[in-house]
């Protein structure tokens, strides 16, 4: 296919990307790289959906990735998945799987599925702070999100979606949903009772948000459901009130610096010094945010508060916080980055250790696939907002008879994406933010 044609296949499709914020896969598909790198790192503890798709639609995930790769003129693809996953998939570091894809062993560290990182690991280019994979020669696509390319090629929209059940569960699993299932009720068909200690997170559990699951629904962009008890390291960080981290920081850092030394960003350049944020009241970064700008080059992975810190401090939130005032002020970043830390290779944060220190060790358990059919949902609610950019606009009326694979709202511009029915059913409800559904089964 034509680089155009492809690009309007997958527009049509709604195709975004499924390992992240759900950026729309045509407008990253673009002239000028030479490589594509797949992520199917699985960056989390506890997440086996990239993994699902390698073992069970290898052929078809590779099919997508030869289309982007032809289209786009690219000379090859990298297959990035770590190591620990090369046995368990059959395949090995070097290997050629498809005409221009061969395998990338990545090391079994944390994170590993951050692009940037990712990008540097694959082939050593380190991406500017704020710059898009395409300034190096690079399209970083997930796998699932190219399994879904090969897919819109065959003419099928992005309505499903490949889901780990994980964490504090009776059996690891992962299944296929249809987008816009309520979560409470993917649960409960999973044979899942979340008990009154444990909270629902929507991801993993370093980066993954809590989430209530009455009111939250599978989305193009989630990679699984999982469980954890409120008081592991993992969960407690994400509960703790702003006000508390705040203090906390500002009064118990004893300036070890090891969240500098620590952070994997840092570690290729980028302008972070979490010892230094930590240090800063909000008052001062509302004052004078051009002296905060780095911040905006924070992923958000939380090496500095699980791992790094002894203090229980989360340079993480104080992080965040600070984007959100330069958000406010349209401030960013605009430097480059300085040069790799030669002592990167002794600081990376083994993916073990990781899983131990977080609390979630205890949870590991091998999935079992149960992808023959697609969960049936009593009721589908499609969020217009699933992805990066504008929200798509709503096409169908209340009382609409639609059918799977049918877009019931449009994109909104070049940065947005189409919604698809995920089911044969009734429109019962339309607003701004969602279309919902009465499957008829
Ligand atoms: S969350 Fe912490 S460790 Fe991760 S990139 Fe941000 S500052 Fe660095
Ligand atoms: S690791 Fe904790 S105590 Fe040490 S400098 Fe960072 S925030 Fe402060």
């Amino acid at each position: 296919m034509q680089l155009n044609e492809l690009k309007q296949v997958v527009a049509a499709a709604g195709v975004v990307g499924a390992g992240g914020a759900g950026f729309p896969t045509a407008v990253k598909i673009a002239a000028g790289a030479d490589t594509l790198v797949i992520n199917a790192a699985e960056c989390e503890p506890l997440l086996h959906t990239d993994y699902a798709i390698m073992k069970t639609q290898l052929a078809t995930m590779l099919a997508g990735a030869e289309a982007v790769i032809e289209a786009a003129g690219m000379q090859r693809g990298v297959l990035g998945i770590k190591k620990h996953n090369l046995p368990r998939l059959g395949l090995y570091d070097g290997q050629q799987v498809s005409a221009h894809v061969r395998v990338h062993a990545l090391p079994d560290v944390y994170p590993m599925g951050d692009e940037i990182i990712l990008v540097y690991e694959t082939l050593g280019r380190v991406i500017a702070p704020g710059a898009l994979p395409l300034t190096v020669g690079a399209i970083v696509s997930n796998a699932e999100t190219l399994y879904n390319v090969a897919r819109a090629m065959e003419g099928t929209a992005v309505y499903e979606k490949w889901v780990t059940i994980g964490g504090k569960v009776p059996q690891t699993m992962v299944v296929k949903v249809p987008v816009g299932m309520r979560v409470s009720e993917l649960l409960e068909k999973c044979g899942v009772v979340v008990p009154a200690d444990c909270v629902v997170v929507d991801g993993g559990p370093a980066m993954g948000p809590v989430i209530d699951p009455s009111t939250s629904f599978v989305k193009k962009t989630t990679k699984g459901i999982t469980i954890y008890p409120r008081d592991i390291p993992a969960i407690t960080g994400k509960l703790a009130q702003t006000r508390v981290i705040n203090i906390h920081a500002l009064s118990n850092c004893c300036q070890c610096t090891r969240c500098t030394d620590l952070c994997p960003r840092g570690l290729i350049g980028y302008p972070l010094q979490p010892h230094k944020v930590v240090r800063a009241s909000m008052d001062m970064v509302e004052e004078m945010p051009h002296l905060f700008t780095g911040a905006t080059s924070c992923s958000g992975c939380g090496v500095c508060e699980l791992v790094a810190c002894c203090q229980e401090i989360s340079p993480r939130r104080v992080y965040a916080q600070v984007k959100g005032i330069l958000a406010k002020n349209k401030l960013r970043y605009s430097g480059g980055a300085a040069p790799v830390d030669p002592d990167r290779d002794y600081r990376m944060v083994p993916s073990d250790r990781f899983a131990r220190m977080i609390g979630v060790e205890q949870f590991e358990s091998e999935p079992v696939l149960k992808l023959n059919s697609v969960m049936k949902a009593s009721e589908i609610t499609l969020l217009t907002r699933q992805h990066v950019g504008a929200p798509a606009v709503p096409c169908v009326q209340v009382g609409d008879v639609v059918e799977p694979g049918m877009v019931v709202a449009q994109a909104n511009g070049m940065i947005s994406a189409n919604i698809h029915a995920s089911v044969h059913g009734r429109v019962t409800a339309v607003s701004d933010s969602a279309v919902v559904i009465a499957p008829q089964y």
